[in-house]
């Protein structure tokens, strides 16, 4: 059973996780399956949290070559952080004791991409709900020299998928005294990281 390991631990097993992906992950039999199950129906102990898009090509547990209950995984369109996802790392910070948080973007990202349409035309209106989705990504955007100076709609998307993803990591401190003491007291560490789809590589953003 998983005790608590320790925040460069948990980029560690990441890191080399991704790794194991590129080179086709490895495989476990019914048998391997089984057995962890059983290990774990008395409680789950995942080392790291990991908030991604819920855009299907990008799947945590598959990227970073993990197995059932390593990862405590939050899922939205546009790996936006707010107070349900807060919430969701609180849990798993507080009570399950999780080191590592990753906001993970990705290439290519639909949400991005009509967040930056949205920000261009601010005419442009999707529903009531994804338009809240879009004013999200948009505050990671709004006063950024470099999304504005961008010379192209690809280029202003690079920048504003790497600026949604330290607004994530920002929102997760300025709205969670847990998540804010844990970091201070050096439990836990929140790290943002970019999936690049064609390649498979997770590029680290430090
Ligand atoms: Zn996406």
């Amino acid at each position: 059973m998983e005790t608590t390991v320790t925040p460069k631990e948990a980029l560690r097993r990441l890191k080399a996780g991704n790794q194991r992906f590129l080179q086709g992950g490895h495989s476990l039999t019914a048998l391997d399956l089984e057995k962890m199950r059983g290990e774990l129906v008395s409680g789950q102990h995942p080392f790291a949290v990991v908030i991604a898009c819920s855009d299907s090509r990008v799947p945590p547990s598959l990227i970073f070559d993990q197995d059932l209950g390593d990862l405590f995984v939050i899922r939205v369109a546009g790996n936006v952080v707010g107070p349900s996802q807060v919430a969701s790392v609180e849990y798993a910070v507080d009570v399950l004791k999780s080191s590592l948080v990753v906001v993970v973007g990705h290439t290519g990202c639909g949400a991005i991409g009509a967040a930056v349409k949205a920000m261009l035309n601010p005419d442009l209106h999707y529903s009531p709900s994804m338009d809240m989705l879009m004013g999200r990504i948009g505050e990671a955007i709004e006063d950024d020299p470099a999304f504005s100076d961008a010379p192209s709609i690809d280029a202003k998307c690079t920048i504003a998928g790497r600026a949604n993803v330290q607004h994530a990591l920002g929102n997760l401190v300025s709205l969670s005294d847990i998540i804010g003491t844990a970091v201070s007291e050096g439990r836990l560490e929140l790290i943002g990281a970019e999936y690049d789809m064609a390649s498979g590589i997770v590029h680290w953003m430090r």
